[in-house]
């Protein structure tokens, strides 16, 4: 028997619970499908505090934050081991091959929200040249390792990238006695949030070495050191100035790419700049009506706070137009473009009949006493002064709007 929902949720993390519970909320029969066996995503394994100050008020632990979803969404039917192996749209309706633990299943919705998360970049996307030893990491495996398996990978380790995995993983593993040698960022500035740095480097003592890679890994069967290099200011490598650290891991914290395998099943564009689909102020993809994209798979979020905030966006959007596909399959669109200085914004659509709106973007490189307009053809109609922009700091801006023209976001 194929079973029929308004709403199918893929992804079981904080966007796709949050996302689950706003459709359950607005009326919608849904479904969470998660492949691993446990629904929390990638907050399961992040036990440090820090999060839910904006949507709780609190300083919660990762697996605390998740658990707050997982109380809310108790009652959604979610099938935890399960992959999907195909989604077709055929007539405004989604049909779905699954393979759960009990076999294979066949379900079908009307609307689709994809809540995937982002993987992190690996060795092989980076290219580092040497052998390949064992004992090279991401942050979030060596973060898995630690706070799930009990295990240290390694004793002395160097970190590569300042992205906030590995400033969380280089505290982590001086709490757990590893000594860390030093995080090499190959930018000029810090990938990751400057509390961050405070709280996981300066409070450890913990050396940060900017423009500066790993250009080597050595060893046979396990690390046994890296060479460093200094960069220029284009990235290339300054010749004679190679060092050699003598360590036992290298752990990479070189970026996050959303996983969108799903929607590029369903030839959905990928906008280059966030890696996630292009969408509309409803979270709806503008290639494939009635597909909402939230969380990490939309773009990478800095705090778990606005990505349970575009889940619950996605998924009152994804109830109304289950149960309505006519009138909500018709808005006309107008884009938002980014100008100078913005690597990207999301959504990058906006309805015409839309009154009110949230935007996020972000910068593409440090600056100081700078303002962000966002102008309606030739009119600004937003103006905000900030002392600093920064690429790792994602901005939100809240815009009301009154049939809108084209628009235009900033910084001069
Ligand atoms: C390794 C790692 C560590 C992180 N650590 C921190 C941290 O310490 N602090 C912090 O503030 N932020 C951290 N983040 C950022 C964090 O990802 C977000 O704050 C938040 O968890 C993102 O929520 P999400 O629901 O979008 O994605 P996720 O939490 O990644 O959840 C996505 C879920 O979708 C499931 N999924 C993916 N594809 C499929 C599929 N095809 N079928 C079924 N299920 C699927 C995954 O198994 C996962 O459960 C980390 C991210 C990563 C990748």
């Amino acid at each position: 028997m194929i079973k029929m929902y308004d709403v199918v949720v893929i992804g079981g993390g904080p966007a796709g619970l949050a996302a689950a519970v706003s459709a359950e909320k607005n009326g919608a029969k849904t479904l969470i499908i998660e492949r691993e066996n446990k629904i929390g995503g990638i907050l399961k394994q992040c036990i440090h505090d820090g999060f839910g100050l904006l949507k709780f008020h609190e300083k919660l632990s990762g697996p605390e934050y998740a658990y707050r979803y997982i109380e809310m969404a108790k009652n959604i039917e979610t099938l935890t081991s399960t992959f999907v192996t195909s989604v077709k749209k055929i007539n405004d309706t989604f049909h779905f091959n699954l393979v759960t633990k009990d076999g294979l299943l066949k379900v079908t919705s009307k609307s689709l929200i994809l809540s995937t998360g982002c993987r992190e970049r690996t060795a092989k996307q980076i290219f580092i040249h040497g052998t390949r030893p064992a004992g090279v990491y991401t942050a979030g495996t060596a973060q898995y390792f630690v706070n799930i398996m009990g295990y240290l990978p390694g004793k002395k380790t160097v970190i590569l990238g300042s992205g906030d995995i590995g400033l969380i993983m280089a505290r982590r593993l001086t709490l757990e006695g590893a000594e860390v040698l030093g995080v090499y960022e190959a930018k000029s500035t810090p990938s990751g949030l400057q509390r961050n740095i405070a709280q996981c480097l300066d409070d450890f003592n913990i050396p940060l070495h900017l423009s500066k890679t790993v250009t080597k890994v050595l060893g046979t069967e396990r690390v046994e050191g890296v060479i460093v290099s200094s960069l220029d200011e284009t990235m290339k490598i300054l010749p004679n100035t190679e060092e050699f650290i003598e360590c036992d891991s290298l752990i990479l914290s070189v970026g996050l790419i959303p996983e969108n395998e799903v929607a590029e099943s369903l030839n959905i564009t990928l906008d280059p700049s966030t890696k996630g689909p292009y969408v509309d102020d409803f979270l709806m993809s503008v290639d494939s009506k009635g597909v909402f994209s939230c969380g990490n798979a939309l773009h990478v979020n800095d705090l778990v706070d606005y990505v349970s905030e575009s889940g619950e966006i996605a998924g009152k959007n994804a109830a109304n137009y289950s149960k309505n596909f006519e009138k909500n399959s018709i808005k006309e669109k107008v884009s938002i473009k980014k100008g100078n200085n913005i690597l990207y914004v999301v959504p990058q659509y906006v309805s015409k009949e839309s009154k009110e709106f949230i935007l996020y973007f972000r910068v593409n490189k440090v600056m100081k006493n700078k303002t962000v307009i966002i102008k309606d053809t030739e009119n600004i109609i937003f103006k905000k002064k900030y002392l600093f922009l920064k690429p790792p700091e994602m901005e939100k801006i809240v815009l009301k709007i009154n049939n809108p023209s084209q628009l235009k976001l900033e910084v001069i």
